[in-house]
């Protein structure tokens, strides 16, 4: 007998017969022998229509109230679902967040689960029942009703997965699996067969919609074997399993994060106390930054970008305020009219000339890049909100993702996953949804190389990782600033060995270009590992602060949800390790 967690979103519960056709499927692997448990989303699109209702109250409601109002959605939906299978002649009990013991912190709107009791649950599954829980919500230590972010269902079903230790945790939706990009947006893109975590967590959080990239960390940390599957046609999904056991390609998706804005916080002294006061003053409001972007100084004067959701723009571009004039820089600029395009593959880091093929396939369609990150598995590029549907396409393109074959497996026979390595931290974590760092390491085999003033048009990172790439050099980060006054900088690490090659390259297209060329022929790679790194605001504080403390100034950011790294002097390198573990409790 097995345990499995079914999750239907909104539309797949949207009207009476399909709650019953949900029903169905929840009774069938009942009668299969397996014990069920349901998570349910709110009808259709009742949460919007809830959050319209309050904005027709007031322009703010309290986060309190709306908690209130969003969880109601979950509770009609839970309560319909266990009466379809009580009609069908089964038996079925539906329970609130609060009912199932689902605890959160008290950070209404986004709370984070921190801890899940199983006894009511499992009681009534012994019992015969089928368990319909609501999603979405949870209730903090004060008796109050949180909800877990927009989307945040699938975090239900994980987490619930998770501690029952069940044996996988089906989401069923309204396509049939995990798509090289978004079809609504291209009809071209083509259903991956498997994904790993690391990707699929990746892409939720760079923008791709279809699971909340919460859902994914409780997957990675706990090892849950996770499927998305369509509600309304009976074909095989889409498996997240652990990367050694999925294909491994150079690209496996492309993600479009539409609702991006940029900071700049202009002209801060270049001194290693500045990033840790702007990026402590946003950690402060929970404001999740990323593609964080230091200019290398001129004349003891640095810039600092980073993106934020659009939402909290205007919150960041307080606090970024406050930190300007606190710290004596000389003004803050943004631009709300950014998207971000991130491709995600973990076979990238083995493969020459990733990022020249994206930057020339940008190139080709005109599209200007604003700013470049990469992390091991990742690149994004900030551009115009109006290019970014058209940079998705020219991208997808470019890495043959509309020929990608769904490779098949079998949900029901995968066997049972290893569990996470990361394991041993999670035991060590106080709430469940706390950020897991596993280690933190150093990489003294690469050397960096930066361009100062590039033309800002489109196609200068396409000539530059075009070049380096025919020279078959393997670039590990690439940052791209945003540029003033028609100006920008690029920075790229490979591996120490090729710096003369990369640095005849890169000299070949300064001297084309009137840009200049410098280089370090070694530099630390300092990194952080774990899981939810991006999604846990200030975590990159935590690394500025420390190192800001111990006088070292960062060079290189780049962030992803499993990895942060910087790049410093390579004398700072074994000074920095130690500092580093002792600021995030690695210490043997
Ligand atoms: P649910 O209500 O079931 O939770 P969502 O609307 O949250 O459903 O997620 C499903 C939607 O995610 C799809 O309709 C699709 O438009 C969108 N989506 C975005 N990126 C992807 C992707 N890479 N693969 C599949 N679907 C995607
Ligand atoms: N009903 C919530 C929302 O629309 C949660 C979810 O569907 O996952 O965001
Ligand atoms: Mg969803």
């Amino acid at each position: 007998m097995a345990l499995v967690v079914q999750k239907f979103g909104g539309t797949s519960v949207a009207d009476p017969s399909k709650i019953q056709a949900a029903a169905a499927k929840a009774i069938a692997r009942h009668q299969a022998g397996d014990q069920v448990v349901v998570v349910v989303s709110a009808m259709g699109h009742q949460t919007d229509i809830l959050v319209d209702l309050a904005k027709a109250i007031t322009d703010r409601p309290s986060a309190r109230e709306m908690d209130m109002l969003l969880s109601t959605g979950e509770q009609v939906s839970v309560a319909l679902f266990a009466m379809a299978v009580q009609a069908a002649g089964h038996k079925a009990v539906s329970l609130t967040g609060a009912q199932i013991g689902i605890r959160t912190d008290s950070t209404h709107t986004k709370a984070r689960i921190r801890s899940i009791s199983t006894d009511h649950v499992k009681a009534l599954l012994d019992s015969g029942a089928i368990v319909i829980a609501a999603g979405f919500q949870g209730i903090d230590q004060h008796g109050n009703i949180t909800t877990l972010g927009r989307g945040g269902s699938d975090t239900t079903a994980v987490a619930l997965a998770a501690v029952l230790d069940a044996d996988l945790c089906e989401i069923y939706t309204d396509v049939d699996g995990v798509y090289t990009t978004d079809p609504r947006v291209l009809p071209d893109a083509r259903r991956l067969g498997t994904i790993s975590y690391d990707e699929m967590l990746e892409l939720a959080s760079l923008g791709a919609g279809v699971m909340h990239s919460r859902s994914i960390e409780f997957a990675k940390k706990f090892g849950v074997k996770v499927v998305v599957r369509s509600s309304f046609k009976d074909v095989p999904g889409t498996l997240i399993l652990a990367a050694d056991q999925a294909v491994k390609r150079p690209v496996s998706g492309v993600a479009l994060a539409k609702d991006e804005a940029r900071i700049t916080l202009e002209g801060a002294p270049d001194q290693p106390g500045s990033s840790h006061a702007l990026f402590s003053a946003l950690a402060e409001s929970g404001i999740a930054v990323d593609m964080i972007v230091q200019n290398v100084g001129r004349a003891g004067r640095a810039d600092i970008s980073f993106t934020v959701p659009e939402d909290d723009l205007s919150d960041a571009l307080e606090r970024t305020g406050r930190v300007a004039r606190a710290i004596g820089a000389e003004g803050v600029s943004h631009d709300r009219m950014v998207a971000k395009v991130s491709v995600v593959g973990v076979g990238m880091e083995a493969e020459e000339g990733v990022a020249g093929r994206m930057f020339s396939a940008l190139s080709a369609e005109k599209i200007n890049v604003h700013m470049i990150t990469t992390s091991e598995i990742k690149i994004s590029a900030l551009v115009g909100r109006g290019d970014g549907p058209a940079a998705v396409q020219a991208v997808h393109r470019a890495f043959g993702l509309h020929d990608a074959g769904s490779e098949p497996f079998d949900a029901t026979t995968g066997g049972s996953l290893p569990k996470s390595t990361a394991l041993d931290v999670v035991r060590r974590l106080e709430g469940m949804e706390d950020l897991a760092i596993e280690d933190c390491l150093l990489d003294s085999s690469q050397a960096l190389v930066v361009f100062t003033d590039l033309p800002d048009t489109p196609g200068v990172a396409a000539d530059v990782f075009q070049d380096v790439g025919n020279q078959g050099l393997l670039v590990d980060m690439i940052v791209q600033s945003h540029p003033r006054q028609g100006r920008a900088e690029l920075s790229f690490t490979v591996p120490a060995e090729s710096r003369d090659r990369a640095l005849a390259a890169a000299r070949a297209i300064a001297a084309a270009r009137g840009a200049t060329v410098a280089d370090v022929p070694h530099v630390a790679k300092l990194s952080i590992t774990g899981v939810g790194i991006r999604s846990h605001a200030g975590v990159a504080d935590r690394l500025f602060k420390p190192l800001s403390d111990a006088g070292v100034n960062i060079d290189l950011v780049s962030t992803s949800e499993v990895r942060l790294n910087v790049i410093v002097a390579a004398e700072h390198g074994a000074r920095c390790i130690e500092v580093l573990r002792r600021a995030f409790g690695l210490e043997a």
